[in-house]
């Protein structure tokens, strides 16, 4: 029987990385969007060649509206949720806080930080067997910039995904007796389409070489420790952070 793992951001990146390699673990794919539908639909085909099912599914994660539909076509699609994936999220150009406007900084933590609450609250809403569901497990995709405060390029960003952090250890415990673990990654520098939606197309290849490790991560490296999380076997592993970033 295979299980059902909802992606919110689930068309390009880390996302998609994350619904193919699930396909190959036994999960259905859940992807949501926000506006590339072709991409979403080439997810879709990538997970069906990998063996899965897949529906894509467009929404805005700060809209409530749109996040509440998204879980209830996870559900009319394939019955029961195991898996959440807390991925979308944006980045803003290079600034300094000092001139940063505030439609930037409300757009950047109605993304980031009030849809991943707003994601993981639905989640919350419908896993624990209490309320309905089958239990399961949830990965919240933070970054590094939470602890390294991104200074001169996106603090705003940092401080949106600082409170991920908090949302995944809190969360844990409040879920830790309803059958429901939640984790978060904290991604390093890695190779998708993020970097040049922040006016910064070649940071990944600038920047990687500069990283401990000497080059930039793949989003298949981050989809790997995210399926590791909602897997079995990480059943005692709750409320962690793990930092997949070449030990930036
Ligand atoms: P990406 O390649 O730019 O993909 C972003 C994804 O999020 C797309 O699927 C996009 O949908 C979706 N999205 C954007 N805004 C949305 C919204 N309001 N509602 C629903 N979906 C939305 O990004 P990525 O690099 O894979 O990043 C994924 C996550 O990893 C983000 O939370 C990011 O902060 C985090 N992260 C990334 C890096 C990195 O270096 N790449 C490092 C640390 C953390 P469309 O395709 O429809 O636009």
């Amino acid at each position: 029987m295979r299980k059902t793992l909802v992606i919110t951001g689930g068309s390009r990146g880390i996302g998609r990385a994350a619904a193919v390699m699930g396909a190959a673990q036994g999960y259905n794919a859940v992807v949501n969007y926000i506006g590339n539908e072709a991409a979403a639909l080439e997810t879709v085909a990538a997970v069906e060649a990998a063996g899965g099912e897949a529906i894509a599914v467009q929404g805005d994660v700060a809209v409530e509206a749109d996040v509440i539909g998204l879980f209830d076509a996870a559900q009319a699609r394939f019955g029961g949720i195991d898996a959440v994936v807390v991925n979308a999220g944006i980045v803003g150009e290079k600034s300094t806080l000092a001139d940063m406007p505030l439609e930037r900084l409300t757009r950047m933590l109605d993304i980031n930080t009030l849809g991943a609450l707003l994601t993981a609250r639905e989640a919350a809403r419908r896993m624990p067997p209490s309320r309905g569901g089958k239990g399961g497990a949830m990965v919240i995709v933070s970054s590094v910039a939470a602890k390294l405060g991104s200074p001169g390029e996106y603090v705003d960003y940092a401080t949106s995904k600082g409170a991920l952090d908090t949302l995944t250890v809190g969360l844990a415990k409040e879920l830790a007796l309803e059958s429901v673990r939640v984790n978060g990654v904290r991604p390093g520098i890695i190779e998708t389409d993020i970097h040049a939606s922040g006016g910064q197309p070649d940071r990944a290849a600038r920047i990687g070489p500069q990283t401990p490790m000497g080059r930039a991560g793949t989003a298949e490296e981050v989809a790997a420790a995210i399926l590791w999380l909602l897997s079995d076997a990480a059943s005692y592993t709750n409320g962690a952070l793990i930092d997949v970033s070449g030990a930036r």
